[in-house]
């Protein structure tokens, strides 16, 4: 059984699409409680000057003392931006605006796109008090920008929220090029460890369109879990708490749960290429 296996490996992922509104934040917060909830120790890497995955996990702007932008930038160790959430096993690294700057201040260094992963090869080190992080879901800002590929670089797989509308196709395929460029220039053992349809409304004729149209294009990348559109998730952020801790019976903790045991499954399944 899972509570018996002593060690899991560190598994990085990136929730990364270029498109703002598709559901990355509330995927990393939601996805990271469900992945808690089944046992994974999980760590949230808010790479989003917005820092709206911190805040939907009730971390205020106070607390932000040590943020990311620090630990990016060499000022402090990971371990003094991490704090503890409300859901037992989960933590996030909360970022702020300064964020913004980091990418002219990092553009003349030669480790400007490896910055993250240098950081994250902290994790779990021997002799670390923590307990070991089995999962670092990254958000990532809607931009391909330095700090996307830095995510790219750090991730061993993407796993990309596209929401069901019109345009949902349009740049997937950018992204999938910039995935495939990072594979070939900075990192190999990249992977998609799939595609997740967020806000599916079955009322609406064109969401079922737009999920035969990905179904078509990406195949058996795209889960079979959809997260569909309900107001729970929406209303959530705004108490600070991930939508299980807010209302665990509504449609959407439900359908994070399920893709929580997906992603799982697919780390057995889905050893290699993307
Ligand atoms: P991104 O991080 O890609 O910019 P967000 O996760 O912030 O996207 O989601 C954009 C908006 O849509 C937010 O206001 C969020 O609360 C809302 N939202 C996301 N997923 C759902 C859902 N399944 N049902 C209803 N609203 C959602
Ligand atoms: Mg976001």
């Amino acid at each position: 059984s899972a509570a018996a296996e002593t060690k899991r490996p560190l598994r990085i992922l990136a929730l990364a699409n270029q498109k703002g509104g598709v559901g990355k934040t509330t995927t990393a917060i939601n996805l990271g409680t469900a992945l808690a909830a089944i046992g994974e120790t999980v760590l949230v890497f808010d790479l989003d000057p917005q820092g709206n995955a911190s805040t939907g996990l009730g971390i205020d702007r106070r607390q932000r003392r040590v943020s990311t932008y620090h630990v990016l930038a060499g000022d402090a160790p990971l371990a003094q931006a991490v704090i503890p959430t409300a859901v037992p096993r989960l933590s996030v690294a909360p970022s702020t605006m300064d964020l913004l700057g980091l990418e002219l201040e990092m553009a003349s260094s030669a480790d400007r796109a490896h910055r993250l992963r240098n950081v994250l090869k902290d994790l779990n080190a021997p002799g670390s008090s923590t307990e070991a992080v089995s999962y670092v879901l990254i958000d990532c800002p809607p931009s391909l920008n330095l700090l996307t590929i830095n995510a790219l670089a750090a991730a061993d797989a993407v796993l990309v929220p596209l929401q069901c509308e019109f345009f949902a196709l349009e740049g997937l395929s950018q992204l999938l090029r910039t995935v495939e460029q990072v594979r070939g220039a900075l990192n190999p053992r990249l992977t998609i460890q799939g595609i997740v349809l967020t806000m599916f409304d079955p009322r609406n004729n064109l969401s079922a369109q737009v999920v035969a149209d990905v179904r078509g294009f990406m195949g058996e990348k795209v889960y079979e879990t959809m997260i569909p559109r309900n107001v729970r998730v929406s209303e959530a952020p705004s108490h600070g708490k991930p939508v299980l801790l807010y209302d665990l019976k509504c449609a959407g903790s439900q359908a994070y749960l399920r893709l929580a045991s997906e992603v799982i499954q697919r780390e057995g399944r889905m050893p290699v290429a993307a």
